[in-house]
């Protein structure tokens, strides 16, 4: 089967076919269709399976279907005033070289959407970073420490988060953000595991990767490929 049979909205289904994608991999296939059916995912993949495409895919082909939404909570006004981006979807990812990679897949589905996508990653000048979200921020692909940083400095809100997604789950812990991301998903203002769909990759599956599945994500579907 191709991407043609999997039912994706028409803009999607170009910018994939212009990226020269023909062929959901397995992951994608799955992918697409539990986040149809709006169950989390826990999926156990490599590099190379396609996982970039496996949470794009679904992320974007609901987005593009139900438009841009309202923002959530306050009235209004005091998100005019505020200057925090705030994203429906929010990918976290252990480094510097990895967000880039998902920014630039992630910029390629976007293409002439209302969905912006921007990356933010330690050891790059923040104030540029800074300047990108001003522009628009939908999508938001990040490091957990340069988030954590974002959102201190009132730069990023949560609020309006539907989608989260944690790539590479295993490395991000092994690298020691396991703090920096439980403040990042457990803040105020991040909807609970009710209110947001929940995707985690990992290449392994170890207890602390199950501990933070346990933790983050809801009746999920276990996937291995
Ligand atoms: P990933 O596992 O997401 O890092 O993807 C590995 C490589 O496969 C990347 O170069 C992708 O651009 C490519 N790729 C992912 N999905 C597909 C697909 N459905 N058809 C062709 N190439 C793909």
């Amino acid at each position: 089967t191709n991407f043609d049979d999997a039912d994706l909205e028409p803009l999607l289904l170009e910018n994939i076919k212009m990226s020269g994608y023909r062929v959901p991999t397995p992951v994608q296939k799955s992918s697409i269709s539990y986040g149809r059916a709006g169950r989390d995912m826990m999926a156990c993949a490599q590099t190379g399976s396609g996982k970039t495409g496996g949470f794009l895919f679904p992320i974007l082909n609901e987005s593009f279907r139900k438009g841009p939404c309202e923002p959530q909570g306050g009235d209004g006004r005091a998100h005019y005033r505020s200057r925090a981006a705030r994203p429906i979807a929010l990918i976290l990812s252990p480094t510097r070289e990895l967000t880039s990679q998902i920014f630039d897949e992630a910029r390629k589905f976007c293409y002439r959407s209302w969905v912006r996508p921007c990356v933010v990653y330690g050891g790059a000048d923040i104030v540029g970073q800074m300047r990108q979200m001003e522009r628009g921020c939908d999508l938001l692909v990040a490091t957990p420490g340069r988030l954590v940083d974002l959102i201190e400095r009132g730069r990023v809100s949560l609020s309006n988060i539907r989608y989260l997604v944690l790539d590479e789950a295993d490395r991000m812990l092994d690298m020691g953000f396991e703090p920096q991301i439980r403040r990042i998903v457990e803040k105020e203002d991040m909807p609970g595991v009710d209110s947001r769909h929940t995707l985690m990759f990992s290449a392994t599956f170890p207890r602390d990767i199950q501990m933070l599945a346990r933790d983050f994500l809801k009746d999920y579907i276990f996937l291995s490929v």
